[in-house]
């Protein structure tokens, strides 16, 4: 299919509101994206036609809606290569898979053994990772990043040792845009006999990640960042991995059998889905992904990347403005502050003008630590945003510019 922006923009019944008068300008994507009414009307026919808990029922729309929540499972499995059905678990979200394995391994780190994780995380790939050195003894060290927001892989050798039982690094940072090396990475802890988790939450939404030709242990991302819906996401681990870990919650649905004095847990992937999960939300996560693999990561790839360029060129002919994260190797979000005003207010105007943009550390503190900032205005782009909407961006920010110096 030939790629259409504007015929693609009408997939996005949002992007024709207004918002404070204006046309809205979403450039927030990284911090979730649009839904297309295809999955719209995906979650529509749900609540109208067959809503229904899973898996247990004998009647017609259990069966209905059990039927198409397994159907999206092996859509997802599909779409990250996995080998087995099974190694996909159906959570809450990147943050939600995230803690579940920080669980499992609880039982398994000792004091002595060593994690690490990157100075490009979201506070969701360090916070878990702290609480579980906590617990276990085990200690947190970091693969540092350079001034154009890369890691410094030089280091990452360096951390390296028969101590490292896990590797915890983004695919892409959500703040800065940067594409980490994660083959190298992956790699590299193989080698060690690390195990890895790649957190994929900013990169799901531009790649398609295949997780057997990465061989990476665990992998996991967040529907709500590739045009599904919130509150629902994916952990891919590895049959072995999800075999060992214990399971992170008890309730119904994960068990085989309950007794009072002994109970025993469901196979996979049940033994990780404790209590009705969001089988709305699991159905539409299938439906996002159809619909991005209709449009195609390759003509995502090559819109967006011709979005960047311009964006960031347009964006650097105002003066005083600097861009954060300026690897060659970034997908497209656009990190940016102007000389001596504050981030907040630079967004606070352009929503006025209806352009919604993120301010803030994006929940990754370390990050603006590093620079000496408190934050960054964050433009991210999509493949439905235009060169048009850039060029409202641009004014919009020459105009904050003028109203605040
Ligand atoms: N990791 C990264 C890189 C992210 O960008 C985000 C969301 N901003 C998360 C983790 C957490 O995702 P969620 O809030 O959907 O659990």
């Amino acid at each position: 299919m030939p790629f259409n922006v504007e015929e693609i923009r009408k997939d996005f019944p949002i992007l024709s509101r207004k918002v404070n008068g204006n046309p809205l300008v979403y450039f927030d994507n990284a911090a979730t994206s649009q839904t297309p009414k295809q999955v719209i009307e995906t979650i529509v026919d749900y609540y109208s036609n067959y809503n229904a808990n899973i898996h247990r029922g004998v009647h017609s729309l259990s069966q209905e809606a059990t039927d198409a929540y397994e159907l999206a499972r092996q859509k997802i499995q599909k779409h990250f290569n996995a080998e087995y059905t099974h190694e996909i678990i159906l959570t809450s979200g990147t943050t939600h898979s995230i803690n579940l394995v920080a669980n499992g391994f609880s039982s398994i780190l000792k004091v002595g053994d060593e994690i690490i994780v990157s100075a490009l995380e979201h506070h969701s790939n360090i916070v878990p990772w702290q609480m579980l050195c906590e617990k276990t003894g085990a200690t947190l060290k970091v693969i540092p990043m350079n001034d154009e927001g890369e890691l410094v892989i030089s280091e990452y050798d360096k951390l390296l040792s028969d101590k490292t039982r896990l590797v915890f690094v983004n695919h892409i940072s959500n703040a800065l845009g940067t594409i980490n090396p994660i083959e190298d990475i992956i790699k590299k802890a193989r080698q060690a006999g690390a195990a890895v988790l790649i957190d994929g939450a900013q990169a799901c939404p531009h790649i398609k990640p295949d997780v057997q030709e990465l061989d990476v242990d665990f992998y996991v991302a967040s529907a709500h960042k590739m045009c599904g819906p919130t509150g629902v996401g994916m952990l891919y681990g590895k049959e072995a991995w999800l075999k060992q870990l214990p399971p992170y919650q008890g309730g119904g649905e994960m068990i085989t059998e309950v007794t009072f004095k002994k109970t025993t847990y469901a196979d996979l992937p049940h033994k990780f889905e404790a209590g009705t999960p969001n089988v709305c939300g699991g159905i539409a996560f299938g439906a996002a992904i159809d619909y991005m693999n209709t449009i195609g990561f390759d003509a995502i790839a090559n819109y967006e990347k011709e979005l960047l360029d311009y964006a960031t060129q347009r964006l650097l002919e105002i003066e005083g403005l600097k861009i954060y994260g300026t690897s060659p190797k970034k997908t497209s979000v656009i990190s940016f502050n102007l000389k001596g005003i504050h981030p907040y207010d630079v967004g606070t105007i352009l929503d006025k003008m209806g352009i919604a943009v993120r301010t803030g550390h994006h929940c990754a503190q370390p990050i603006m630590d590093y620079f000496k900032i408190p934050g960054t205005v964050r433009a991210s782009l999509s493949f439905y945003n235009t060169n048009k909407e850039i060029d409202l961006l641009v004014e919009g920010v020459k105009k904050a510019k003028r109203m605040l110096s």
